[in-house]
């Protein structure tokens, strides 16, 4: 970690597999500075920077675009407390996704994006598989093996999860 690589505790897996970084020299057009992790995700404003992670997590993008309504993220989110939207909506790294999504909330706090429904790890864990039954049921299918387009997302500080289903 460090100053070049925080942590987003909303999608705390941003840094693997290159989900939405990649190691880069490129010059981040926000702090002029070489980017060591640059943004590959979606910028949705009028202009896409070439962004750093720094500037990401600490809002200087959102300062830079001078749009107090752009998002990171082609995804609806309602119900959680504005601050915290704003903080998933913009100094969040995006989840790549074939369809905008509604990004799950309880309690008024949004989950954290952890992963995919191939991942073993998560599999292995059983809130996880019930949470991908319930939302394949709720779209009239079955769960029968591992689901690379199934997002999986935990509450940050509690145990409940949450699965939207992203079919292309
Ligand atoms: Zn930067």
């Amino acid at each position: 970690m460090g100053d070049n690589q925080p942590y987003f505790r909303f999608n705390p897996g941003a840094y693997e597999d290159g989900r939405s970084f990649e190691r880069s020299s490129d010059v981040c057009e926000v702090c002029s500075r070489p980017c060591v992790w640059k943004y590959t995700g979606g910028v949705y404003a009028m202009e896409s920077p070439v962004v750093c992670a720094r500037c990401i997590a600490n809002g200087e993008l959102g300062k830079f675009l001078g749009d107090e309504h752009f998002s990171l993220h082609d995804i609806e989110i309602s119900g959680a407390e504005p601050r915290l939207e704003k903080e998933v909506l913009q100094r969040t790294p995006g989840v790549a996704c074939y369809n905008p999504f509604e990004w799950p909330v309880l309690d008024a706090k949004p989950l954290a994006f952890v992963g995919y429904g191939e991942d073993q790890g998560l599999l292995d864990i059983e809130a996880v598989r019930s949470a991908i039954d319930a939302a394949f049921e709720e779209i009239g299918r079955r769960f029968d093996g591992p689901a690379p387009y199934a997002l999986v997302f935990k509450e940050i500080e509690g145990e409940r999860y949450r699965v939207v289903i992203d079919l292309n």
